[in-house]
């Protein structure tokens, strides 16, 4: 049976697919594959084996969607003080050309050299930063804590929510670097070293591309003790530091597997997750998208097998591409399905799944400790009154622990909308059911499969599959709570 499990594609009539074994062993073979950077041979593999496993699953239509995006490729990277170099590693899109798309920028064989800035955690504005390499410590702004105000409903038999060392950990995505890189910019500054002030002992934070800055200057992370070495040489060496770095930045095909189950309407509701990633990924996203294809496969079976019987709204399964690349392929989709409606299908709510990660903590000597605990998990909604009582109730039936039932609808009205990849379909005015979690190593190399919440994986599974049934049998107009 376990030998079953490893073929993609078969049919698992002896499985269920709803299972922690068997959304396990997808999320092993995502990780095989990985990383699955988007425009890499690992990207396209990841899509490819997305595409099989919902052909397998019977589904009545696969297809990729195609969109152009941009990969961003280091060489040469290297920082240095004096005649000592410190451990750095490159920060992701940043030396960009100012339009963000594709180019190659070089420091050349001399490096730049200038004297730095040391801001902390200060702002860039009270410093003269003109011609100079800014040195500032990386805020992470949003501990889980900070998101109990909008809490509607809360399953934690773990008691985490009184666990200061998980509700003060903030999340890696809401940062101090795109503020920072852009006053920065603004005032002349040539280049930036972020210290990882909040973060475990490494320096491979693959920040995310935030598509609302081009970081035209070029920037290196150093870890906490990496960043104190760095203060203590600068005064010896005239406070100068040299980066090197070369970035190649190329237009790349992001694809979007998309797969459709036809039901009694075309009043549609989307279930998705992100395939890429940029190391191995293991709970970001390797589980969402194995929770996407678990879910194919259970309402696949429920069409296809005797006696089965379709239901009234059409499915839609995807699992996008881009996530970490600037979100065009999120943005396209919601042009083309909702804004546009260039296709038969009525969007009428999205169940977005992200990360299914056990919590990691920091040591006092900055070690990355991972736990028994589950990582916090936020369930933001904007459902009607109805579906939040079913919502809440699949919650603790299916026993999602550490789950935190977050309002929604005041984001909807917003131009910001919420830290998911449904926020795009959310500010299209379209209902979502959308569970997050943000541990600590999620943008890390660090991302492994230990840290995969494996006992989580099934009560995640039939938790969106409750909530997927109870809209199925609610009018497609009256599944929001604003109309
Ligand atoms: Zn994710």
């Amino acid at each position: 049976m376990v030998a079953c499990l490893a073929q993609p594609g078969m049919s698992a009539a002896a499985v269920d697919p709803l299972s922690g074994q068997s959304i396990h062993s997808t999320t092993a073979d995502l990780v095989g594959i990985a990383p699955r950077r988007t425009g890499s041979v690992g990207g396209k593999a990841a899509a490819d084996y997305v595409q099989k496993r919902f052909t397998g699953a019977g589904l009545d239509r696969v297809y990729v969607e195609e969109v152009t995006s941009y990969d961003w490729q280091a060489s040469n990277a290297g920082l240095s003080v004096g005649d000592k170099r410190i451990d750095a590693f490159p920060v992701s899109h940043s030396f960009i050309p100012a339009d963000g798309r594709a180019g190659v920028r070089s420091t050349g064989s001399d490096g730049r050299s200038a004297p730095v800035v040391d801001i902390g955690s200060g702002k860039v504005g009270d410093h003269d930063v003109r011609g100079k390499i800014v040195l500032f410590d990386l805020a992470f702004y949003l501990p889980t804590a900070g998101l109990l105000p909008l809490a509607e409903y809360i399953h934690d038999p773990d008691d985490t929510r009184f666990n200061p060392g998980v509700m003060l950990t903030a999340n890696p995505y809401l940062t101090s670097l795109e503020s920072t890189v852009r006053a920065a910019q603004a005032a002349g500054a040539v280049g930036f070293v972020g210290v990882l002030r909040d973060y475990f002992n490494s320096n491979r934070y693959h920040n995310e591309y935030y598509r609302k800055l081009a970081m035209t200057i070029p920037g290196m992370w150093v870890t906490k003790a990496d960043g104190a070495r760095m203060r203590a040489l600068l005064p010896a060496s005239g406070n100068r530091a040299r980066i090197d770095l070369t970035v190649r930045r190329n237009a790349v095909v992001g694809r979007t597997v998309v797969g459709i189950l036809d039901g009694k309407s075309r009043d549609t509701v989307m279930v998705q997750s992100h395939h890429d990633s940029v190391g191995p990924g293991a709970v970001e996203d390797a589980t969402g998208t194995s929770e996407v294809i678990a879910l194919a496969n259970h309402y696949g079976r429920q069409v296809k097998r005797p006696g089965g019987h379709r239901r009234d709204k059409t499915l839609m399964f995807i699992t996008f591409d881009t996530h970490f690349t600037g979100y065009q392929a999120h943005q396209a989709f919601v042009d083309k399905y909702i804004t546009r409606r260039a296709t038969p299908y009525n969007i009428v709510a999205n169940a977005t799944i992200e990360h299914v990660g056990k919590f990691a903590r920091k040591t006092d000597f900055g070690r990355l400790v991972t736990t028994r605990l589950p990582e916090p998990k936020g369930v933001f909604e904007n459902l009607n009154l109805g579906l939040k009582v079913a919502t809440a109730q699949a919650l603790a039936r299916n026993n999602v622990r550490a789950a935190t039932m977050l309002n929604a609808t005041p984001f909807q009205l917003t131009e910001t909308g919420i830290p998911t990849d449904a926020s795009f379909v959310l500010l299209a005015g379209v209902p979502i059911v959308s569970l997050i979690a943000g541990p600590m190593y999620m943008y890390d190399d660090a991302d492994t499969m230990d840290k995969v919440d494996r006992g989580q994986l099934r009560p995640v599974a039939l938790f969106f599959r409750d909530v997927v049934d109870a809209i199925d049998t609610t009018p497609g107009s009256r599944i929001g709570l604003l109309p």
